[in-house]
């Protein structure tokens, strides 16, 4: 999507677009190419494609959740960034940690944050599993974008939940995911409240936004030893 549709379908969000992120986001994928070349960070890097498909999409976690408090937030499995960078770009206010299991993107993250002047930020180099077990009631919202079936991101990220809150996952396709995955929300007191589901502008591709609320605390069984769990493609 070019600059002058991104703007206007980031303000259909009801997301204030001023110059001041806009330089910052044209910053990030300069950034984000420019890192591509050495490290493996995205499969993306046309820039109206990076805009549609990274920064638009990161965003459209507006339709599920209010960001203009003061809350924490982690995003699991972020990668360059994705929604986690995006959400903080544009909400100053929101406290955010990024975990990610490969160094070389926390490493990357660390530069995005430092030349962006990103502030309540924090990229940490952990696998979930060890993050989780030690960030127990923790966050308001946790949210992951592409990275794990729905039934282990389940156990990954509502133990870090405060009670009340909420676990929105961003995901293509879902189907077979959700009916694996009603267990575990049993077992992690947890239900899903709504999916919402729409099209990405443009080029129509699918999205849905699974809504999670934390009913009551998690059973310290939780998260599991994942030496039980491993053959799951995390
Ligand atoms: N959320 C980003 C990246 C998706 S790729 C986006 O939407 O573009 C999945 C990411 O999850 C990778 O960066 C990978 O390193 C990370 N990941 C996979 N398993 C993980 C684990 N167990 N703990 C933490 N991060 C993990």
């Amino acid at each position: 999507m070019n600059k002058e549709l991104f703007i206007s379908e980031v303000e259909k969000l009801g997301i204030k677009v001023t110059q001041d992120k806009l330089n910052k986001l044209n910053r990030y994928y300069e950034l984000l190419v420019e890192w591509n070349e050495k490290i493996n960070l995205t499969a993306i890097t046309d820039k109206e494609e990076v805009y549609l498909k990274h920064f638009y999409d990161s965003l459209t976690l507006i339709k599920a959740y209010d960001l203009n408090n003061n809350i924490k937030v982690c995003d699991i499995g972020t990668g360059a960034g994705f929604p986690g960078i995006v959400l903080k770009i544009f909400f100053d206010n929101i406290d955010i940690t990024l975990v990610d299991a490969l160094n070389k993107r926390i490493n990357f993250l660390n530069i995005v944050i430092d030349e962006l002047k990103l502030d309540k930020i924090h990229a940490i180099h952990e696998r979930a599993e060890t993050f989780a077990k030690k960030h127990i009631e923790e966050f308001d919202l946790v949210t992951s974008r592409a990275v794990a079936k729905l039934n282990i991101l389940n156990e990954l990220s509502i133990p870090i939940l405060k009670i009340n809150g909420y676990f929105i996952p961003m995901k293509a396709n879902i189907e077979e995911e959700l009916k694996k995955s009603q267990n575990s929300l049993k077992v992690l007191n947890s239900t899903l409240e709504k999916i919402i589901t729409f099209n990405l502008p443009k080029e129509n591709s699918i999205r849905n936004l699974i809504v999670i609320n934390k009913n009551s605390k998690t059973s310290d069984k939780y998260p599991r030893n994942f030496d039980k769990i491993k053959k799951n493609p995390l």
